[in-house]
């Protein structure tokens, strides 16, 4: 048995429906201006035919379950939901193609990717990474896992609410790079694994949450998810 200096970090998991084993969770993918009134809003624009995808990560530790109060976060005064479908990958997949997509699919989820958007911006505007505005505490929040294996999701509701009033509410059918074209893109740079998330991107409607919010937010037909802002540390 390998002795350790001091405890290594425990396994991110979520529960999934249904069931009484965890998902444990690998890696976090998201996906970069993925609804084109989302990217209008930040600025920009999209042309599928040059521009490829973009992508950038959160570590599991980040990982927050449906239903926490989370701490307004250090560094920010600009703190951002992000309301996104999650694809749950379940099997090993390399360099697949579109049609060989489906097969790593092992189910979805209800995903927050929260933003400290002055961060983010001061670093895209810089050239700068996005981590400190994407990668910090408690920034990937997820719902259950919802087994929906092989499915290749086309059409769902996507909204959030904050305080009970509608933000978001779009559908996945907008998504730019859609599941099937996210999941063999990003096998082109990956070796895709059981356990690794992708949040597929946000739609249109981002903004900013203070300390007493309570989010809430879905895709129909996968899962329900809330969030609640106490006071910064
Ligand atoms: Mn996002």
């Amino acid at each position: 048995m390998t002795a350790y200096l001091f405890s290594p970090p425990a396994v991110s998991s979520l529960p999934i429906r249904g069931q009484s084993q965890r998902f444990a969770i690998h890696r976090i993918f998201c996906v970069g201006r993925n609804y084109h009134a989302h990217a209008a809003e930040m600025g920009r624009t999209v042309d599928k035919s040059v521009d490829p995808a973009f992508y950038f990560t959160k570590s599991p530790q980040t990982l927050v379950q449906s239903g926490a109060t989370v701490a307004y976060p250090p560094g920010t005064q600009n703190y951002h939901y992000e309301m996104e479908l999650v694809i749950a990958i379940g099997r090993r997949g390399f360099r697949v193609s579109q049609e060989q997509a489906a097969p790593l699919i092992y189910g979805y989820a209800s995903g927050l990717d929260m933003t400290r958007r002055d961060l983010q911006l001061y670093a895209r505007d810089k050239g700068r990474p996005w981590d400190l505005g994407k990668d910090f505490e408690q920034s990937a929040v997820c719902s259950e896992i919802v087994p929906m294996p092989g499915v290749v999701l086309e059409r769902a509701g996507i909204a959030l609410e904050v305080n009970g009033v509608t933000q978001q509410n779009s559908n996945i059918d907008k998504l730019i790079w859609n599941v099937r074209e996210i999941i063999a893109d990003l096998s082109r740079f990956y070796h895709l694994e059981a356990g690794d998330l992708i949040y597929t991107g946000t739609p249109e409607g981002v903004g900013p949450v203070v300390p007493g919010d309570k989010i809430t937010g879905r895709v129909e037909g996968v899962a329900e998810i809330a969030l609640t802002i106490a006071a910064a540390e």
